[in-house]
Parts: C-alpha cells; structure tokens; sequence
C-alpha cells in the first residue's frame, strides 16, 4: 500500500484560498507562479469577485465602484501595482482630507503628524526594540510633508480587472463565487472545507483577518470563532449638476451619520454627477431612509458643495458586512499548524506592502 507521505506527494498540492477581495487575489496570483504544479481554489460567499472592491454599474452603464475608498501611501505597493500590474496611478486630486468641526488636515500631513507621534511614544517610552520594526512599518511615512495618495484614473476596478485578468491565464487557479463554507476543519495537518457542494481537502487554507468562519474545528475540538461585525454602508447619490466644490474623499470626524464622502463622477467620465456617501452603521439602523437622506441634503448644503437649486437622490444602498477576526481567534488559528496561513489585510495597500515583502514576481 502507498504510504500517505508518498501519495502526497505524488500529487499537486491543494491550496484554499477564502475570499476574492484585491489581497485574495494576488496571493493567488504569487502561489501560482512560486508553485506551478499546485491547485489554487479561490472560495466567495459574493457572486462577484472583489470583496470590498468590488464594482456596479451605474444608472447610463459605466462601471462605478461600491465604496468610498483610498490608498495609503506605500510605495513599494504602488510601484508594484504600475510595473508588475501595469495599473497607472495619478495623484488623487484635490488631496483627500480630514474635515472636522473648524479645520480640515490633509490626509497625507494626518498620517505624517501620526507617524512622528508614534515615534516619540516609542521614543519616551524607551521601547528600543520597536525601532527596528519602524523600518518595516508601512504606516512610518517620516516626511514633513507626507506624500499624495494616489488612485487608478477610472477608481479601484481597475485593480481588480488587473488581477484577474492575469488569474484567468492560470490554468492552476480555480474561482468559486456563490459558496457559503458551513465549516472549516483542521485536522492532521490538513484543512477539510464543508460547503454544499461537499467536502474538500486542501493542504493548505489562506484567510484573511476578514474570513467570516461559521463554525471552526481543529483537531476535533470546536473552537467558537469570534468576530466583530461592522457593516459599510454606502448610498449612491445622484446630484443633477455636479457638485459646487471639486472634491475627491473626505473623511468626516465629528458627523454623526456620514463618515466619509467621495465624488465618483470621474469614473462615469464626469457624464453623470455621482457620489457615495457612507453611513455609520448605527445611524443606519436607528433611522428611516428619508431622515438619512434628509440629513446628507442638509450636510452638504452645510460643506457648501451644494445649494437649494440642487436635486439629489438616493439611487441605491450598498451594504458590505465585513467580519473582523478577534485576536484569539486568530491565535487559535496561528498555532493551528501548518495547514493554515493568514493574510494580513485590513488596509489595502497595506496587504500588498506584506505580501510583496514576501514574494517578488507573479510570473
Ligand atoms: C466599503 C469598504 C470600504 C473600504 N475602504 C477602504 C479603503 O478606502 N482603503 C483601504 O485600505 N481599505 C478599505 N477597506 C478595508 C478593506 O477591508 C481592505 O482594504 C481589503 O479589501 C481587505 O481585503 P480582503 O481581501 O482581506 O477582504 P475583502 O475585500 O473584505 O474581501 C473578503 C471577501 O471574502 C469573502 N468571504 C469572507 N468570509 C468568507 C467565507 N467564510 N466564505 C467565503 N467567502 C468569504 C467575502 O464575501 C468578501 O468578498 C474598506 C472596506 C470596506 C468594506
């Protein structure tokens, strides 16, 4: 009889990969060039592949993004996403900012301002060891004047058509959309999925510090998984004259229901006047569709970037549940052997700095 080690490897190696956000995405696109001869399959709960990143259409048919996003500054990450992905990036124009109750901060001088904070806290609080790992920190933008943000011409799809345009000349790695894992379990070494469709054996499992687990088992033993639930809601927006101030994404500090708001109309080819406006979760469900929309009329009215000539309308509601690991939970799955690997990547531009720390071509 074949003993287990040799069947094993006689065979591909089997890799599982949860989600198909931007980061999914690129591992897989890593693992498939440093390990040809293994079998990748990108499993999502989504019937579109993106995650957070994912697109719509708008009302005339132009490909419009879901969110209010922005990159942080990495440019290892940026010049990543130019030369390997061949994504042109510009600088995101007017500059992306913080608008509080009297001032507004630049995001670029915010992050500058946190850096130098963080480096004096380590600094007062004689913790010499952390300074090495300054060096490694993609947050650490030590500049007085903190560099532009920068963003694909025509928003974040851009990326994601990259990726996958790229995934689907690998023969190696598979998309599943529409698969709801009912549970994962880790056992001798390997990682055991439960979906309808069945059960499959991976060698290896990818998540992501945003892998929503129903139900977790490792080495037999159920393990409540925990997680904290936010939900990122966005309304679609439709003004019928574009807006009385140019702006691109400003992140709101002191309003109660509106956390940040972009103008999108750029990605329409500025053919119609969009914007998104997310809405804090709690405010979402403790009001009335028409009292939101009142009160972003009223904000905006307040910011000056319309009148009361202008008309808008809510054309459509986004909700992204997002479900962040708890920090035992993802202990319990750092320790849980060799079968199961973490992608760290709660910041976008983040999530790529580490993985290209690790790896260096897609092929
Ligand atoms: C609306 C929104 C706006 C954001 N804006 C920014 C921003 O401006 N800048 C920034 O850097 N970051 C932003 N983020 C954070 C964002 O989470 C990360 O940038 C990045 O998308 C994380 O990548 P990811 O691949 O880990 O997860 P995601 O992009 O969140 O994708 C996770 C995917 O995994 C799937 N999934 C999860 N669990 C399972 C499961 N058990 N089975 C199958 N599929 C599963 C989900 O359906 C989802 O498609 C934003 C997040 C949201 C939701």
């Amino acid at each position: 009889m074949e003993d287990p080690e040799t069947k094993k490897n006689n065979r591909n190696t089997r890799i599982a990969i949860i989600g198909t956000g931007p980061a999914s995405l690129l591992k897989a696109l890593f693992l498939s060039a440093s390990a040809p001869d293994s079998e990748i399959t990108l499993l999502d709960t989504a019937s579109v592949a993106g995650g957070a990143w994912y697109s719509d259409q708008s009302p005339a048919g132009y490909e419009i993004e879901c969110g209010c996003h922005i990159w942080s500054y990495v440019p290892k990450a940026y010049r990543f996403i130019e030369k390997e992905l061949g994504v042109p990036l510009y600088a995101v124009k007017p500059a992306p900012v913080f608008v509080g109750k009297k001032i507004r901060v630049p995001y670029s001088a915010k992050n500058s301002t946190d850096t130098y904070r963080a480096f004096c806290k380590t600094l007062l609080s004689l913790r010499w060891k952390r300074f090495g790992n300054f060096r490694h920190d993609p947050n650490m933008n030590f500049r007085i004047i903190g560099k532009r943000n920068r963003y694909p011409k025509s928003g974040s799809p851009e990326l994601i058509h990259a990726l996958l345009s790229r995934i689907s000349k690998r023969t190696n790695i598979t998309i599943k959309l529409n698969t709801v894992i009912s549970a994962i379990r880790i056992q001798d070494n390997t990682a055991i999925l439960e979906t309808e469709a069945g059960t499959a054996v991976f060698d290896t499992l990818y998540l992501t510090y945003v892998s929503h687990i129903g139900k977790l088992i490792i080495n037999d033993q159920v393990i409540p998984a925990k997680h904290r639930r936010v939900d990122y809601i966005h309304f679609l927006l439709r003004t019928d004259k574009p807006l009385l101030k140019k702006m691109s994404y400003w992140r709101l500090i002191n309003d109660p229901v509106i956390h940040r708001i972009t103008d999108i109309s750029y990605q329409t080819g500025f053919h119609e006047n969009l914007v998104l406006a997310g809405i804090k979760d709690k405010a979402y469900y403790a009001n009335d569709e028409e009292t939101l929309i009142t009160h972003c009329r009223n904000l905006f009215e307040k910011y000056g970037l319309t009148d009361q000539t202008f008309s808008m309308e809510k054309l459509k509601t986004h909700i992204f549940p997002t479900y962040y690991l708890d920090e035992t939970t993802l202990d319990c799955l750092k320790k849980s052997g060799p079968a199961v690997a973490l992608l760290q990547t709660t910041d976008l531009m983040h999530g790529f700095y580490f993985l290209l720390r690790n790896e260096k071509s897609t092929g």
